[in-house]
C-alpha cells in the first residue's frame, strides 16, 4: 500500500453527489426564518418561540442548571425529568414513560432494547432512519415489509421461527405524511404474541384528541403490547425524546437500553420547555385540530394546482412530489423567491424519482400565508411542468 491522500475519496464522493444533485448545504437562518413564511419546520403548533416555553426553559436553567450533569442513572434524573416522564405517559394514556435526550436515541433504545439477536423485527420500508438504524443495532433478523402492508406483517409473524417479535412503524410517515394502519397492525401483533412499537414523532401534538397521538386515536392507549416513542422537538417545540409503555418495558430500558444508560440525561432547560408545552397543549386543546386543518388546506391547494400531493394529510406533513432532485431544489428556491420556506427532500431521504417539497403546516398559518403559498406553488407548477393538469 502506498501512502496517499486519505481525504481524496471523500472529495471525489462529494463531487459525485453534487453531480447527482444530492449535495446538501447547511444554510444558517435568522430567528424570523429570513423573513420567509415558515412551512419547513416541525414546529407544528408554533411553540418553539412561545414565551411560555422560554420561561419554562429559563426557570429550569436557573433552578437545575444548563446541563443535567450525568447519565439519568447517575445524577441526570432531576425531579423535573421524573415529572416529564409521568406527564408524557399521562398524555398518551401509557402506564409509564422514560425521557431520552432525543427521539433518535429513544428509537434506538426502544427497538434495540426490546429485541435482540434471537428475535425478529418487522419494519415498514419507509420507516424513519432512526428506526432503520435501531433495527440494525438490535442484531435481530429484520424483515422489511412493503409500506402499510398489514397482510405481509401478519404473514411474516405467522411464519417466523423466533419466539419473540417486534413490529415497528412510524405513526405518521415523515415525508409522505400518511398514517400507519395502527389498529390493524395491533390486531396482527396481538394474534401472534408480538410487540408493536409506534413512533409518534409527527403525530404527538397533532393527531388525536388534544394531540394525544395516533395510537391513542386508534384506541391503543395503554395496551400492554404497545410501546410508543416520541420526540419533544417537533410539536412540543423543545428538544429530547421519550419511550412510553408498560412498566416492564420501561424497567427493561432503564436496565439495558444503551442509548439511555450511556447518554447524558436531557438538559433541564429542554425538560422545562417541554413541560411548559404540555401546559399550553392542555390550555389550548384546539391547537392540534388547527394544525391538521391548515395541512388539509395546504394539500387541497397543491392538488388544485395539479401538483402530486396527498389527498388527506393525516397530520401536519404535506408532500409535493416533483421527481428529480434538481426539480425539488428549483422548486424550493422558487418558493423562497415567493416568500415561503419549504423543505426539499431528495434521495436517500426519499426513493429515487420521488424528490419532493415537504410542506409542514403550523396552527398559526393564516389566510394571507395560504395566498402566498398558492402563488409560490403556481410558480412551481408552471416551472416544473409537472402539473397533473397539463
Ligand atoms: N422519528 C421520526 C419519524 C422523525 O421524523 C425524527 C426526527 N426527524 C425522529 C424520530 C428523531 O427525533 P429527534 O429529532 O428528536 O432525534
Amino acid at each position: 500500500m502506498t501512502a496517499g491522500d486519505p481525504l481524496a475519496r471523500f472529495r471525489a464522493a462529494a463531487e459525485r453527489r453534487a453531480k447527482a444533485g444530492v449535495r446538501r448545504r447547511l444554510r444558517p437562518r435568522t430567528p424570523d426564518h429570513d423573513g420567509l413564511i415558515d412551512l419547513a419546520s416541525n414546529d407544528y403548533l408554533g411553540l418553539a418561540r412561545d414565551p411560555r416555553l422560554a420561561a419554562g426553559a429559563m426557570a429550569a436553567a436557573r433552578e437545575w442548571g444548563t446541563g443535567s450533569t450525568g447519565s439519568r442513572l447517575v445524577c441526570g434524573t432531576t425531579l423535573l425529568h421524573a415529572e416529564l416522564d409521568r406527564r408524557l405517559a399521562d398524555l398518551t394514556g401509557s402506564a409509564a414513560g422514560l425521557v431520552f435526550s432525543s427521539g433518535f436515541l429513544a428509537n434506538l433504545g426502544a427497538v434495540a432494547g426490546l429485541a435482540g439477536p434471537a428475535d425478529l423485527v418487522v419494519s415498514d420500508q419507509v420507516n424513519h432512519a432512526s428506526i432503520v438504524d435501531a433495527c440494525r443495532l438490535s442484531r435481530s433478523r429484520v424483515a422489511i415489509v412493503p409500506h402499510r402492508d398489514v397482510a405481509t406483517v401478519e404473514h411474516v409473524l405467522a411464519e417466523r421461527d423466533e419466539e419473540h417479535a417486534v413490529v415497528v412503524t412510524d405513526a405518521v410517515f415523515s415525508v409522505d405524511g400518511d398514517l400507519a394502519p395502527l389498529a390493524a397492525l395491533h390486531r396482527a401483533v396481538r394474534a401472534h404474541g408480538a410487540l408493536l412499537v409506534v413512533d409518534e414523532a409527527h403525530a404527538l401534538g397533532v393527531v388525536g384528541d388534544g394531540g394525544r397521538g395516533a395510537a391513542y386515536a386508534a384506541g391503543l392507549a395503554g395496551e400492554p403490547d404497545v410501546v410508543l416513542t416520541l420526540t419533544l422537538s417537533k410539536s412540543l417545540g423543545a428538544q429530547g425524546g421519550a419511550v412510553l409503555g408498560a412498566p416492564e418495558v420501561i424497567d427493561t430500558l432503564v436496565d439495558t437500553g444503551r442509548s439511555f444508560i450511556f447518554d447524558t440525561g436531557l438538559n433541564p432547560p429542554a425538560v422545562g420547555a417541554a413541560l411548559a408545552a404540555l401546559d399550553v397543549l392542555a390550555a389550548e386543546p384546539d391547537l392540534p385540530a388547527r394544525a391538521r386543518d391548515r395541512a388539509r388546506r395546504m394539500a387541497a391547494l397543491a392538488a388544485d394546482l395539479g401538483l402530486e400531493t396527498t389527498a388527506e394529510p393525516a397530520a401536519a406533513v404535506v408532500p409535493v412530489v416533483l421527481g428529480e432532485p434538481e426539480a425539488a431544489v428549483r422548486g424550493a428556491e422558487t418558493c423562497a423567491r415567493h416568500g415561503v420556506r419549504v423543505g426539499c427532500f431528495r434521495p436517500p431521504s426519499v426513493p429515487k424519482g420521488r424528490a419532493c417539497l415537504r410542506l409542514t403546516a403550523r396552527a398559526s398559518v393564516d389566510e394571507a400565508d395560504l395566498t402566498t403559498l398558492r402563488e409560490a406553488l403556481e410558480a412551481v407548477a408552471a416551472s416544473t411542468g409537472r402539473s397533473l393538469h397539463t
